[in-house]
């Protein structure tokens, strides 16, 4: 075989590679930097999740930390904010800073790293009170992230949105970049949560294959998925399970000509129930299991702002209903924002905007 002949093969094999197959957005050149940042000298390492962090955040912050140390760079994780006692039973002993109100400490934490590493958020302002500490940061950054329409604040983008978690996108990054060996026990079951969390039990962005690869190929690690399964969805305290009773039989509205249900929920209920941080998480998801309702949503009272979340079925995009209505955004089906309002108004904001949706929502295939 000549030259001529194979010169169009060489095309076709070439062609693939400017972006790797798996990481199908994300240029050669990126993962070879990231390589090169992360595996050519001992480092000082910062791990930032986003405010409030889930499964996800924490689990892809742990267990990318895990990897980063087996290698030997020394690497904290920070929290922008407290994260709830279902995602604090993890093996690893990782430090985990909660910064809440301890910017100076955090300042320390980031004047002395050499790397910043933010894990399952793409714009600055979900990192909260650290976001001016990330955009002034001077050395490398590196985002790992699946969510939609990412914003230019990072160095080094991994942003790969038919990833079903940032945890799934993780394991294949650290496997482009040469550190799988340094994949242990506590690193799988952090990673395995995440993704977990984010497909709630394998309910839902569980389509693509390599979801089910990743986890088989971290279940060989030894992790315990009952223990796990356990920890996170049977760990609810008696008053959370009364306030998700209450929350369902006497707070939620449905608008069955709307395909939508809402629940909004008072500062003094939470007080009412004792309410702790997490304790409403996933009270959104329940309204969808209602027969033909496409779209629900929970309001929830905090100190100034009314924290906002969204669930839908179908291809009914409550990342842009979020981004339009309530300065948020996320996943086409599972989003978030806040509104600087009472709790009354914001609802009363939510159900005048409803009729606009009429139509989209009533054409939702689901
Ligand atoms: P949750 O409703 O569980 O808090 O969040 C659902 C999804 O929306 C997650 O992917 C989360 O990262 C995203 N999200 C939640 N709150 C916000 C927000 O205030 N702004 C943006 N941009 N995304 C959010
Ligand atoms: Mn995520």
């Amino acid at each position: 075989m000549n030259y001529l002949d194979i010169a169009p093969l060489t095309v076709l094999v070439y062609l693939p590679f400017k972006f790797l197959i798996i990481l199908k957005n994300t240029d050669i050149q990126i993962i070879a930097s990231i390589k090169q940042l992360l595996t050519a000298a001992k480092l000082n390492i910062a791990i930032v999740p986003h405010e409030h962090p889930d499964g996800d955040a924490i689990g892809s912050a742990i267990g990318f930390a895990e990897v980063l140390s087996g290698f030997g760079h020394h690497v904290q994780i920070m929290s922008p904010s407290d994260y709830p006692d279902f995602i604090k039973w993890f093996s690893s002993k990782v430090e985990i800073t909660v910064c809440n109100n301890k910017i100076k400490r955090a300042k320390e934490i980031l004047d002395r790293s050499d790397v910043l590493i933010c894990v399952d958020f793409n714009e600055a302002s979900r990192a909260g009170k650290l976001e001016k500490m990330i955009l002034e940061y001077k050395n490398p950054k590196i985002l790992i992230d699946h969510h939609p329409y990412p914003t230019d604040f990072c160095d080094f983008v991994v942003s790969e949105t038919h990833y079903s978690s940032t945890a799934e996108l993780l394991y294949d990054v650290i496997n482009e970049i040469g550190l799988e060996k340094h994949i242990n026990k506590n690193a799988a079951e952090a990673l395995y949560t995440g993704i977990l969390t984010d497909t709630g039990s394998f309910n839902h962005n569980t389509s693509d294959p390599n979801t089910f690869k990743v986890v088989s190929e971290l279940m060989k690690f030894g992790i315990d998925t009952k223990k796990i399964q356990s920890e996170v969805y049977h760990n609810f305290s008696v008053s959370r399970m009364k306030f998700l009773g209450y929350c369902l039989s006497q707070k939620m509205t449905v608008f069955p000509e709307l395909r939508t249900a809402m629940i909004s929920i008072s500062k003094k209920e939470q007080e009412d129930f004792n309410f702790k941080t997490g304790d409403t998480e996933g009270f959104v998801n329940y309204p969808l299991s209602i027969n033909n309702i496409v779209f629900s949503a929970i309001f929830i009272e905090k100190d100034d702002i009314v924290k906002a979340s969204f669930r839908s079925k179908g291809d009914f995009p409550v990342n842009h209903f979020s981004h339009d209505h309530f300065s948020g955004g996320g996943h086409i089906n599972a989003a978030g924002g806040e509104i600087n309002l009472p709790l009354d108004k914001a609802v009363e904001k939510f159900t005048q905007l409803l009729p606009d949706y009429k139509r989209q929502l009533l054409e939702t295939v689901i």
